[in-house]
């Protein structure tokens, strides 16, 4: 088994959750967001001048306990990015499974995946990051160019078994997409059905 890895990034603070962390993104997407900064779908595209490669889950393992006196020291781990990081769920959770006690697994994703992808890993992640982009079903796939059913779907599946403090979700001011209005009432619902305070920002255009 192998994942198909776009980056690297050691020695992250205060990016990606609490601590020092390793961002592991992962090659591939389904969604085509107009703004994507990660251009993980584009096969030449590389990030943070580190080459795409392949990696067996063991020499995942090898780098990143490198640094797994930070992670226990900080309360950080590995972060779980990409692209569509659930578009290898399998490998995530064997990753987890060799993963050093007491490394927080955390990942960053858009939910828009089968539910099979996130059963595989629900057992193995401390911190779901999720980005909902926008709620309204129409806005969410003019920006994306798919719909959100999965997303919601998904969502709902996690609230049923985890607790408040494994969500935080990100709504995004996508210009252009949605008002401030049309945000502040993607937030509300997330307080409401998540008990959380949503992480409410702008996409950076570049
Ligand atoms: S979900 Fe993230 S990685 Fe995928 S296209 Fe959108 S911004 Fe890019």
């Amino acid at each position: 088994m192998t994942g198909d890895i776009m980056s690297v990034s050691r020695l992250r603070m205060a990016t990606d959750g609490k601590g020092v962390s390793t961002l592991v993104a992962f090659y591939g997407c389904p969604l085509k967001c107009e703004y994507c900064i990660n251009e993980c779908n584009n096969n030449k595209h590389t990030l943070l001048g580190t080459a795409r490669a392949l990696y067996e889950p063991e020499e995942l393992i090898e780098l990143l306990r490198k640094d797994a006196i930070y992670y226990l020291m900080t309360g950080g781990g590995i972060v779980f990015g990409g692209g569509e990081p659930l578009l290898q769920a399998e490998f995530i959770h064997e990753v987890c499974r060799l993963a050093g006690e007491g490394w927080k697994k955390r990942i960053e994703t858009s939910l828009n995946v089968p539910w099979e992808s996130v059963a595989t890993v629900v057992g193995d992640i401390d911190e779901w990051i999720i980005d909902i982009k926008d709620l309204n079903k129409f806005r969410y796939q003019k920006y994306t160019g798919s719909d959100n059913k999965k997303v919601l779907n998904n969502l709902m599946g996690l609230r049923r078994l985890l607790s408040p403090e494994a969500f935080r979700i990100r709504v995004p001011h996508i210009r252009g997409y949605n008002t401030d209005e049309q945000v502040a009432r993607s937030a509300e619902w997330v307080k409401k059905t998540f008990h959380v305070e949503p992480d409410v920002f702008d996409y950076i255009v570049v």
